[in-house]
């Protein structure tokens, strides 16, 4: 959500913010804008609305020389988008904040403010932070401490940067709820929300923590804990190449993301398989002893991985043996929980920093959780750091919103978790060699499926003038209508719902006319027979329906339904199948309305404010 850099160099820095706003420009694309201290200690700013390459042509037409600044781009909170409420936020010409979060006490820090005489511009949350640091720094002897006083007042979500003009060599930051990394080169220092911003001037990374403050200047960087105390956050080589953030030949991240599925779930099983057999100590030390005692599984997430974790339900009550319940994380946080003996807590986040599933990891531990499992993206990311055992799924960056092979390597990692949990559990030998065999087919299969993707560009002609679709699946194949219809409604804006097909006859058959398509996922499995007679409900209602199954669930095109053929796969490993075609319609369907497909209207990646 929304990016942060920031840097402090003896050479120019405005290209370098610009060009790490451009590489986080997908997580958060209202508008941006850039704050830089010249060498007569002159704050200069400039921002736009809109995309960064507004901002970037303005510093074009109009260029800020100097070795000091910060950047942001903002998916506003508090205060509709525009140039105003664009951030640095600035007090009496010296200080400016980039801001990530929300602070949740604004409104009274904001009339605490006014009556001391400051003046507010905009209608951010953001400006608080702004008059609060100058007004401290009026009894501090740093800027470092009257950040330190300014934080403790705060109350909700930041990541933060705050510069003074008047010292040029220092930049001060804060991390509480929303990531912050500094990234370290020789004889200049940054700081971003993500390293991929960074990506083009240093590999070297250190993490600050809940509740840091540090100073970074070009030859050292200072963490200081919550308590003010001097920590040392240890400084890593990332381990990804500099253009991951490219689309190469690719027309958008997010066909780009769909096609590299194979390749990205070959790295996920990459050495995890050995001699046929999983290794378990891929989920980190102590894994094997922590899941041996797991008598019930407890998993939170939000949207794409929520339906991840809805297959893995299916996956840990079937094959493992073992109870499973699945919550949003926004729900979880808030409501007085039951805690089953011996349960094992599952998050799953794509950046490991979604705020409402790291909020609900932390309420688990105090609520008496034995232990903890991420199943996440990043390395280093906040859910990893703070969860006992971690499985990275290793998809590579995901730079479109939608997410696409986030959601299918989580799925491997799911099932790995399955095989993992179920070995304990009474699962045989001989399901334990089916369900790997099955993962080693899963690269292969899918490269057949994408060779689908010129018939389902022909079917998405049908949705261009539809404004509803109903998706419809059974048993394991239900998530995966849920997360077709949340691919559709996020690109194409097309209102998707999904629904257990045994549901339709208890409201949404109600909805089924000409103008409302029904996509159904059906896998020749137990349930087709259920599901065929749903179908036939549909079809006895005039619907529409584009079905895809494989050829041995024998549905045949006609009038009122198109079928399309998908390869025929184990059952175990259908789910992850079947989503790719799913995830083709929904890209098809977007460039023919043509929405903007990797930034979605409204939307951000990396949700990591509530
Ligand atoms: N709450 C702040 C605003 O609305 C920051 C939003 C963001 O994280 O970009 O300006």
């Amino acid at each position: 959500m929304c990016g942060i850099v920031g840097a402090v160099a003896q050479r120019d820095v405005a290209d370098i913010l610009v060009e790490g706003l451009k590489r986080l420009e997908y997580r958060g694309y209202d508008s941006a804008g850039v704050a830089i201290t010249n060498n007569n200690n002159e704050l200069l700013t400039a921002k736009r609305l809109g995309k960064v390459q507004e901002l970037a042509q303005a510093l074009i037409e109009t260029p800020l020389t100097g070795g000091t600044g910060i950047a942001h781009t903002r998916w506003a909170t508090h205060g509709a988008p525009s140039e105003v409420n664009a951030h640095p936020h600035v007090s009496n010409s010296t200080i400016a904040v980039v801001h990530n979060g929300i602070i949740e006490n604004h409104e009274a820090l904001r009339s605490r403010l006014q009556g001391l005489g400051y003046e507010f511009l905009s209608q951010t949350d953001t400006e608080v932070i702004t008059h609060l640091v100058h007004h401290e720094l009026k009894s501090s002897d740093s800027l470092l401490s009257a950040v330190q006083k300014t934080v403790k007042q705060l109350e909700g979500a930041y990541g933060t940067v705050v510069m003074d003009s008047r010292d040029k060599d220092n930049l001060i930051v804060a991390r509480s709820g929303s990531p912050l990394v500094i990234g370290y080169g020789v004889g200049e220092n940054f700081i971003a929300s993500d390293i991929m911003a960074l990506l083009p001037v240093t590999r070297k990374f250190s993490y600050l923590e809940e509740g840091d403050v540090a100073q970074i200047s070009r030859f050292n960087v200072s963490v200081f804990d919550s308590n003010g105390k001097p920590v040392e956050r240890e400084a890593k080589e990332a381990n990804v190449s500099h253009d991951s953030g490219d689309k190469g030949e690719y027309r958008h991240y997010m066909l780009k993301e769909t096609y590299e599925q194979p390749t990205a779930i070959r790295n996920t099983l990459d050495g995890r398989l050995v001699a046929g057999k999983l290794d378990i100590n891929t989920f980190g030390e102590g894994a094997d002893e922590i899941f041996k005692n797991v008598e019930h599984v407890q998993i939170i997430a939000c949207g794409t991985s929520y339906h991840s974790g809805m297959v893995a339900r299916y996956w840990l009550e079937e094959l493992a043996g073992v109870s499973c319940n699945i919550e949003i994380a926004s729900e979880f946080r808030y409501r007085k929980s039951f805690v089953p003996k011996n349960s094992l807590l599952v998050t799953i986040s794509q950046s490991g920093e979604t705020a409402d599933t790291l909020a609900a990891l932390r309420l688990a531990k105090e609520i008496g959780y034995q232990s903890s499992l991420v199943i996440c993206n990043v390395p280093g990311s906040s859910l990893v750091r703070e969860s006992d055992l971690a499985f990275m799924t290793k998809a590579g960056a995901e730079i479109g919103v939608a997410s696409t092979k986030a959601f299918t390597t989580q799925l491997v990692g799911l099932l790995m978790m399955t095989l993992a949990i179920g070995k304990h559990h009474g699962m045989s030998d001989e399901k334990q060699a089916e369900i790997t065999q099955s993962l080693m087919s899963l690269p292969a299969k899918l490269d057949e499926v994408l060779a689908l993707a010129s018939s389902i560009e022909d079917l998405a002609e049908d949705f261009a003038d539809k404004h509803h679709a109903l998706f419809l699946g059974r048993g394991d194949q239900y998530p995966i209508a849920m997360e077709g219809a949340l691919k559709l409604k996020e690109i194409s804006y097309i209102h998707a719902e999904a629904y257990a097909a045994g549901e339709l006859k208890h409201g949404p058959l109600a909805l089924i006319d000409a103008e409302m398509p029904v996509i159904v996922v059906a896998p020749k499995n137990d349930l087709i027979e259920k599901l065929k007679s749903n179908v036939e409900e549909v079809r006895a209602r005039g619907g529409l329906m584009y079905v895809f199954a494989d050829s041995d669930a024998h549905f045949a095109s006609d009038d009122t339904m198109k079928v399309i053929d998908v390869p025929i796969c184990d059952d175990i490993i259908a789910p992850i199948v079947y989503t790719l075609p799913l995830q083709l319609l929904s890209y098809y369907v977007a460039i023919i309305k043509g929405t903007d497909v990797d930034q979605p209207r409204n939307l951000a990646k990396s949700v990591t404010v509530e």
